[in-house]
């Protein structure tokens, strides 16, 4: 087959990866912009990252996600790391070039767009509280350290995580006002997310007592699916501005379809797609 017929090939690399989305957003828009690809999951235990990754180098795969749980541990193996990425200590895209692997991290940037776009919320001069510490805790802080907002509160249940987070992204911006604290802090802020996984069972707890919830907030929540999930849809009865992390998810899968493909990405297709699938899983 000529190189031109060629089907290029994407991949997802997470432990489990049953329940990912991915696959429905960039195969959507390959097929929309008349691109030969393909985009498919690959379950891979972490003990056998690096002998997958290897085997990526020399197989022709164009480029890939990485998620849960080796985001970070992944870039002791990646040739060149991005800025953000590097300063964030997470990548999920790799741009594979010849043999060579180049990390970036598209989570945050994705999450600053959705706040700006669908959230409509300006960042300047805003307090943010998070609530998580995670991968994508640490994705959120750093965006918002970066976008220079006026002060970060971080929690999580585990306080050496937060303050770990905190004295990192002090280390690399030191005049950005950002603490580990308890929830009273939540009176004087704007903007609220959930970085938790709380909301994506049934049976989770919301990840905070709605009695915090006050006027001036607006609620970001990194759970997209159920939509429109329990903390979502308390914050908007009380009238408060709320959305999901659906358009954080949609943000960092045209980021990266770009990085692959140098093309813009179609991002009502890869959003209807996303939609339609969340629908379907939730009949
Ligand atoms: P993670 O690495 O497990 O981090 C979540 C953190 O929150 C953990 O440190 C966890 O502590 C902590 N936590 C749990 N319950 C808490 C509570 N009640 N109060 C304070 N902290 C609490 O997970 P992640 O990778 O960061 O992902 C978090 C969520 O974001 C997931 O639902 C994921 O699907 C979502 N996400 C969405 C997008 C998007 O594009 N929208 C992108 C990335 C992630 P323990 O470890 O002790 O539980």
């Amino acid at each position: 087959m000529g190189e031109k017929n060629k089907v290029k090939l994407f991949a997802l690399i997470g432990y489990p990866v049953g329940h990912t989305l991915s696959p429905y957003m960039y195969n959507a828009a390959f097929s929309k912009l008349g691109i030969k690809a393909l985009y498919i999951p690959f379950q891979v235990e972490p003990r056998r990252l690096n002998q997958t990754l290897k085997i990526f180098k020399g197989s022709g795969i164009c480029g890939f996600n990485i998620t849960i749980p080796s985001k970070s541990v992944c870039m002791r193996y990646l040739d060149r790391i991005d800025k953000l990425a590097s300063m964030i200590g997470a990548v999920n895209t790799v741009v594979v070039k010849g043999k060579k692997l180049f990390g970036y991290n598209t989570d945050a940037t994705g999450f600053i767009k959705s706040v700006k776009e669908d959230l409509r919320v300006n960042l300047k001069n805003k307090n943010c509280f998070i609530i998580g510490a995670g991968g994508a805790g640490r994705a959120v802080a750093f965006a918002l350290a970066k976008e220079g907002v006026k002060e970060i509160f971080i929690t999580d249940v585990i306080k050496t995580k937060a303050v770990a987070l905190v004295r990192n992204i002090r280390r690399y911006f030191p005049k950005c006002k950002v603490k580990s604290t308890q929830l009273a802090a939540i009176k004087s802020c704007h903007l609220l997310v959930n970085a938790t996984p709380l909301g994506m069972k049934k049976t989770d707890p919301l990840p905070i007592d709605p009695k915090n919830l006050h006027r001036n907030l607006a609620v970001y929540d990194l759970v997209y699916n159920p939509s429109p999930t329990k903390l979502v849809k308390i914050a908007k009865k009380k009238k408060i501005k709320a959305v999901n992390g659906l358009g954080m998810l949609l943000n960092q899968g045209a980021e990266a379809f770009q990085l692959w493909t140098h093309k813009k990405a179609p991002v009502e297709i890869m959003r209807r797609a996303l939609e339609r699938r969340i629908a379907e899983t939730f009949l």
